[in-house]
């Protein structure tokens, strides 16, 4: 297992997972390139480093999280990067909800040096990290992946190995796509149930017990229910999502054309300044087409 944790990209995500690491007593050093939440965490035991080549040249395992692709990009290959510090044996399991292409591309750069690279994104959101319940989606090779495992185990509940470097990647794509389809199907059938005069409570329990039941009608019921969609997850991050899939589509020829229609609505929602609400909160779009506005 490995002895020194880097822990680098603090934020919603990767400060409860850090704080989880140092509470199951790890070695832990941490950067972000804000200064409150490296404080914190150096409060409650973890060492501090100014780069990311510092932390790297001071650990075994080095875990990101971080908010996209070229954050990524440039905190692994960058000048003062992860590839400055690192050594052959380091291993890389980057959790940050990345392109899967990206996450190959660094990977074989840092193989270069000798480091073994996992890409791990992560479902479950803010309470899921803060409750060590996260489901962690690896992609990698299985020596490492078995390596690593000890340390998800801290962070996450559900814990699957997909296939090599990418994979990660791709299946909280594919995870991403379910969700704001579901969504926006949702958004749509509340609407016509709305503007048919429907009790929506009653007409949730209905659809709840059928075929069209789902763990996102169950966990917005509450949002659905009061009409308001504070974050949960916000609209702004998972229409980053939702271009990364389109990207990745382009790349491997695959159309996707519901995905498409989604991110537009999600589009128009920032455009209108509610990139901020809660993902659920696509349905104030359908309502305002609809007329149904509250
Ligand atoms: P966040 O914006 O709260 O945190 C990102 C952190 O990275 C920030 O503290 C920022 O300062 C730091 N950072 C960015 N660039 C840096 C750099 N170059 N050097 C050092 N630090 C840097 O984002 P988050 O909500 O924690 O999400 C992180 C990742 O997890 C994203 O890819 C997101 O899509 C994914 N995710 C988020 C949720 C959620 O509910 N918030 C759920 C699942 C997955």
């Amino acid at each position: 297992m490995a002895q020194v944790i880097g822990f680098i990209g603090l934020g919603i995500m990767g400060r409860p997972m850090a704080h989880n690491l140092l509470k199951a007593g790890h070695a832990l050093v941490v950067h972000d390139r804000n200064r409150a939440p490296v404080d914190e965490l150096a409060r409650a035991g973890a060492k501090t480093a100014g780069t990311p080549r510092e932390v790297t040249a001071q650990s075994d395992l080095l875990i990101t999280m971080l908010p996209n692709s070229p954050d990524v990009e440039l905190v692994a290959l960058g000048p003062n990067g992860v590839i400055e510090g690192a050594r052959p044996g380091l291993v890389y399991a980057d959790m940050s909800t990345i392109s899967p292409i990206v996450s190959q591309k660094v990977g074989k750069a840092l193989a270069a040096k000798g480091v073994k690279m996992l890409d791990a994104p992560v479902s479950g959101g803010e309470k899921g990290a803060v409750d060590g319940a996260l489901s962690i989606m690896v992609g990698g090779e299985k020596s490492v992946f078995d390596s690593v495992l000890p340390i998800f185990q801290v962070m996450g509940k559900t814990i699957t190995l997909l296939g090599p470097l990418g994979f990660g990647g791709f299946t909280k794509l594919a995870n991403q796509i379910i969700v704001a389809a579901n969504l926006t199907a949702l958004a749509e059938a509340l609407t016509l149930a709305k503007k048919a005069g429907l009790d929506r409570e009653l007409l949730l329990t209905a659809l709840g017990g059928g075929l069209a039941g789902s763990k996102c009608l169950e966990q917005k019921r509450p949002n659905y229910l009061a009409g308001s969609y504070n974050p949960g997850f916000k609209i702004d991050l998972h229409y980053k999502d939702l271009g990364l899939i389109m990207e990745t589509a382009r790349e491997l020829g695959v159309p996707l054309p519901t995905t498409a229609v989604v991110q537009e609505l999600f589009s128009a929602l920032r455009v209108k300044g509610r990139g901020g609400l809660d993902h659920s909160g696509v349905i104030t779009l359908l309502e305002d087409l609809a007329g149904v506005s509250t």
